[in-house]
């Protein structure tokens, strides 16, 4: 089947309904474009296990600080139609910023306490609620359906698996692994924005996560001295700034006072233009799996 681009709510709630009638199972993958494999791999999850697939793609203006980088967000919707369709995608949702805020401003916001305002709520403090606002709105134009979403972005999917539960929205939320590159360093949009340089420096990110795991892994029970071996990698890569390196309970993302059984590691940092994102699940010793 060929690739659709619906850039209309009400043709595509008209298309998912019919779908739905018919007992077919819609698998959602929400992005704001400019796609790589980690955004096809959500595709191809979703179209493993369902029976019809919607991508959208909107750079979300309500997510983006007043000194982010909202206008110059790379866009490519040309290659983002190929690799969607490639994935597996049926329908790409591709709404105007009109068509998605027809009233401009939006009076309405969905906000999450607490899961919110830490790590990288405490750096962006309108983000989580402008992300959390426009993911609702798209669960409502798609309706009942299973949403993908990559743990690249942890703390995101931390909060939307809250807000979905805490609203009784009808989307099954999944969570898939990160995609990364042969040197280690998560694939992200934002990544085109790297000099070579820089590209290079920005491995620290997921070197001082697999330093940090295996220093649970040997037994280290104080978080503190686990987040000292991220900051002290960081620091030492001095085309890297980094913002925080903490090591939290994977759901509460508070950190704790011993390492528990199971725990996420959350780094970020400046390099060069972009503030990158990386974390990890660990196991110490004897937790369980
Ligand atoms: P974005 O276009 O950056 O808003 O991301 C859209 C979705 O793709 C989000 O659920 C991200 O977590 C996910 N994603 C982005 N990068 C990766 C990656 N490297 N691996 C897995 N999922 C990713």
């Amino acid at each position: 089947m060929t690739i659709r681009l619906i850039p209309q709510i009400s043709d595509l709630r008209r298309e998912l309904d019919a779908a739905r009638s018919e007992g077919k199972q819609v698998g959602f993958v929400p992005t704001m474009g400019y796609l790589h494999d980690g955004h096809a791999s959500l595709m191809r999850a979703a179209r493993a296990d369902n029976d019809l697939v919607v991508a959208s793609i909107f750079v979300n203006p309500l997510q983006f600080g007043a000194n982010e980088d909202l206008s110059s967000y790379p866009r490519d919707l040309e290659r983002d139609t190929e690799l969607s369709a490639m994935a597996g995608v049926d329908v790409l949702f591709t709404p105007t910023v009109e068509e998605m805020y027809p009233n401009g401003a939006v009076m309405t916001s969905v906000s999450v306490n607490e899961l919110s305002t830490r790590w990288e709520g405490a750096t962006r403090p309108s983000h989580f609620a402008g992300m959390a606002t426009v993911v609702t709105k798209l669960f409502w134009i798609v309706g009942a359906c299973r949403a993908y979403f990559g743990e690249k972005d942890y703390q995101q999917l931390t909060i939307i698996r809250r807000f979905t539960a805490d609203l009784s929205i009808p989307v099954e939320v999944v969570g898939c692994p990160i995609v990364r590159a042969d040197d280690g360093l998560a694939l992200s949009s934002r990544n085109t924005y790297l000099s070579p340089e820089e590209r290079k420096a920005a491995t620290v990110l997921n070197r001082a996560l697999r330093a940090a795991a295996a220093v649970i892994e040997d037994g280290e029970t104080d978080p503190e001295v686990v987040m000292e071996t991220m900051a002290g990698l960081v620091d030492a890569e001095p085309l890297a700034n980094l913002d925080y390196a903490a090591v939290v309970d994977p759901e509460t993302l508070v950190v704790p006072e011993r390492i528990p059984p199971v725990c996420r590691l959350l780094i970020a940092a400046q390099v060069g233009r972009p503030r990158l994102l990386d974390n990890l699940g660990v196991t110490a010793p004897g937790g369980a799996q």
